[in-house]
């Protein structure tokens, strides 16, 4: 069960989505692009940590009445690119990298066709990660969980 919550981050009341899921529930919000979920607590951070990159360590929030930690997405489409927060913790701002075809071959891409272009990534600023995801084609998911 889907319904719209009042996001804990940036405080839209549209664009955040609670997905029940029975035993617990995931939250997103397209307007800032932070995620969570009901197990994402401070033991599930301490585990997190040794797998996370720095950034979406030095920019997760705690949400205090839930009491879990939001992070910024990641989101690796494949084909479709990738969006995820670049910077530095005093100012980052989403990207979407697109995934282009290789022209010239060097060694790091023999054998490969395509590669995700990272450093001509497009950028959005933080509250606009929802024109990153438009940008990348997959409005119409957002726009099902709006239903
Ligand atoms: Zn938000």
């Amino acid at each position: 069960m889907e319904k719209v919550i009042q996001c804990p981050i940036c405080g839209d009341i549209d664009h955040c989505f609670e997905d029940n899921q029975g035993d617990y529930s995931s939250f997103m919000c397209f307007k800032c692009g932070y995620m969570s979920d009901t197990r994402f607590n401070k033991e599930h951070d301490k585990e997190a940590n040794q797998n996370t990159a720095v950034l979406i360590n030095q920019i997760k929030k705690w949400d205090n009445d839930r009491e879990i930690y939001w992070y910024p997405s990641v989101v690796n489409m494949g084909k479709l690119g990738m969006i995820f927060p670049n910077g530095d913790q005093n100012d980052w701002k989403w990207n979407f990298a697109k995934v282009k075809p290789v022209k010239e071959h060097t060694e790091a891409t023999k054998g490969y066709d395509n590669f995700l272009d990272i450093d001509n990534a497009d950028e959005y600023e933080k509250d606009d990660f929802i024109s990153a995801i438009k940008d990348m084609g997959i409005t119409k998911d957002l726009n099902n969980a709006k239903n």
